[in-house]
């Protein structure tokens, strides 16, 4: 339930409806709005009857939400959230880029990158210290050592940086670095590193598990703000399907969905919802029509020397073409980048 005060409502009348849903067994969330004062009732206790909470002194309204989650839909918080990642806005007039390698391999390929991806317009530094691979053979990443080479590029650029985090043993060590956690599409449902990040005051960039339901992820963004983070940016990086001509299905459907439904900003993946270099462009050209808030994108300076992902890898000046095209197409949508 939602609900909803007057603008001239006391702390009393606040607290009497509180303490009401409190007693009947529900968590009350007060949704972080500069409006009037949104309260929620979530928990798997049985709702009083609407009448009863709508004659309550000083409130306006009071609504069921529908939607199995609660607190990332936008029946809770009607304004989209803005998240910021350093002093990067993300959900708001912008269409943000993210670009930088799949996976952290050296400095001078970190400054390289992060040099060339910054003068073309990218706002944020990606790179993976900890990486998800699925042979356990493959390079697994530098781990803290990669974690120091971001946080020296930060230095020297002023990107802030994302990277992801694997499991919850090291989630303060890479909060430690990071400005942005990402939780990997084969981690959108570990809910006990969900409950570990949602405690943390760092922003989450979750990817869509391959074969989620946008339910099960707005269900999985639900375990980060139930536990009190409302950082959360969402994002579509391709599911699986019979279709073998790319890396995954790039559902950019999603986009638009997730954005009538909930208030989280959304960002898409083409790198990985492709898999192919020669796809990103005009992926990414659909996803800014589509209404995404952001793209996040992988680069390498040497793609076919690279540790990970090297198919899909743009060069620096493929992602130059890229930034340039996603700013002749931002103001058809009203957006800026
Ligand atoms: C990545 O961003 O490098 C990555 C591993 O992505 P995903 O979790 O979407 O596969
Ligand atoms: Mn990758």
């Amino acid at each position: 339930m939602v609900i909803t005060f007057e603008a001239n409502a006391t702390a009393e009348q606040l607290h009497a409806v509180e303490a009401k849903l409190r007693d009947l067994g529900f968590q009350v969330v007060r949704a972080p709005s500069t409006g009037r004062v949104v309260l929620a009732a979530v928990g798997d206790g049985a709702l009083p009857p609407l009448e009863e909470v709508r004659v309550m002194p000083g409130v306006a309204e009071a609504l069921r939400i529908p939607e199995p989650f609660k607190l990332a839909s936008r029946s809770f918080r009607q304004e989209t959230s803005v998240i910021r990642i350093g002093d990067v806005e993300i959900g708001g007039s912008a269409v943000v880029l993210m670009a930088g390698p799949c996976t952290i391999e050296s400095e001078e390929q970190m400054v390289k990158t992060a040099a060339a991806v910054r003068a073309s317009g990218a706002r944020v530094l990606r790179g993976g210290a900890f990486k998800p691979r699925t042979s356990p053979y493959s390079f697994q990443g530098l781990g803290e050592e990669g974690l120091k080479i971001l946080a020296r590029v930060r230095e020297e650029t002023g990107l802030p940086i994302v990277t992801e985090v694997l499991d919850t043993e090291t989630v303060e060590l890479v909060a430690q670095y990071a400005d942005c956690l990402q939780v990997g599409a084969r981690n959108m449902q570990n809910f006990s590193l969900l409950k570990k990040l949602g405690r943390t005051r760092k922003p989450i960039l979750l990817k869509r598990g391959m074969s989620a339901t946008l339910e099960e992820l707005l269900l999985s963004a639900e375990y980060l703000l139930a536990e009190g983070n409302y950082e959360v940016i969402l994002c579509e990086r391709g599911v699986r399907t019979f279709s073998d001509h790319t890396r995954n299905t790039l559902d950019l459907s999603a986009v638009p969905y997730v954005q009538r439904i909930s208030h989280l900003p959304i960002l898409v993946d083409p790198s990985h919802g492709t898999g192919k270099r020669q796809k990103v462009l005009p992926l990414s050209r659909a996803a800014v029509a589509v209404g995404a808030d952001g793209l996040m994108i992988e680069v390498h300076p040497h793609p076919e020397a690279a540790l990970s992902d090297g198919p899909q890898a743009l060069l620096p000046e493929m992602f130059a073409e890229l930034m340039r095209q996603v700013r002749l197409l931002a103001p058809v949508v009203g957006r800026t980048a």
